[in-house]
């Protein structure tokens, strides 16, 4: 009788812990806030975490603002990897953490020497010197892209800290090919007629300041152009024979077509918010070899 309690017992635990195990797998991912970030994460994780993007594709980050539907879902996530720089996050953060204690919350420009927003190379000819902050488009360039996906390391290996190895291993498969970007992108920008180049949204302050290139922006302080500063940068633009104009899906194209068309430039449409990370990079050089 006692034997036969016991194997009943047993049945029930065994029963019990295959429940939790099966419900915990279930819940276990991790979320990052845009798509470049669930690049670098998936490398990274491989099939240990599903990995969420919270800002959905067409949104910009920087005028996101999550639904409380997506903030319950979010403190559902393993981690949260967030960019550290958009509004959105530093006014959610602490409240994420306080009401999620079992969540991780990592800042993926932790360690980064961070450009100041309107400083990237020349925002506009005259700007005012108006200080936004830091620019968070970190992930826009081999060298920090790398500082991002350190963070992602680290904030997985301390929440699953048994697969260390596997992590660790998968870094460094990540990081060749971060660093093999780098070299196809510097090769294409060895022997730029202009070094210059117009974009709508300053995404590729990083990029710049990496390459020796620098960047003007159509928008104004996260504004659009005034029809004084238009003319002021159709002028710049002319002396300095700047000959691409990018713009970017989430922004509107019209002011940036006016310039190009304006300047004698072509007007190259590039997705800095896209998930294939690489394929962007190496899209942008190339559009700046051809210019
Ligand atoms: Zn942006």
């Amino acid at each position: 009788m006692i034997k036969n309690n016991f194997y009943i017992f047993l049945a029930f635990c065994l029963l019990l812990t295959g429940c939790r195990q099966k419900s915990a797998v279930k819940s276990e991912f991790i979320s990052v806030s845009i798509e470049p970030q669930r690049y670098f994460a998936e490398k990274i994780v491989g099939d240990k975490f599903k990995v969420k993007t919270l800002v959905p594709n067409g949104s910009s980050p920087e005028s996101f603002d999550p639904a409380p539907s997506q903030m319950v879902d979010l403190g559902k996530s393993r981690a949260y990897f967030m960019i550290g720089l958009f509004a959105f996050e530093k006014v959610r953060a602490s409240n994420l953490s306080e009401s999620n204690p079992e969540m991780l919350l990592v800042d993926c420009s932790k360690n980064l020497i961070c450009v100041e927003q309107g400083h990237e190379g020349h925002s506009h000819a005259h700007d005012g010197h108006s200080h936004q902050g830091s620019d968070p488009h970190i992930w826009n360039s081999p060298e920090t892209a790398l500082v991002v996906a350190k963070n992602i390391l680290q904030g997985v290996t301390q929440i699953d800290p048994a697969n260390k190895n596997f992590y660790e291993a998968n870094y460094k498969k990540l990081e060749k090919e971060i660093y093999e970007t780098d070299s196809i992108v510097k090769q294409k920008l060895v022997n730029l007629k202009t070094r210059q180049f117009i974009i709508y949204h300053p995404a590729l302050s990083y990029f710049a300041k990496e390459y020796g290139l620098e960047q003007y922006t159509v928008e104004f302080q996260g504004k659009a152009p005034s029809p004084s500063q238009m003319v002021e940068l159709v002028n710049e633009s002319k002396t300095k024979g700047i000959k691409t104009v990018f713009v970017q899906p989430e922004f509107d194209r019209k002011n940036a077509e006016v310039l190009a068309k304006e300047i004698g430039a072509h007007v190259v449409e590039i997705n800095p918010l896209a998930y294939d990370w690489k394929e962007e990079m190496v899209k942008i050089a190339e559009a700046l070899e051809k210019q």
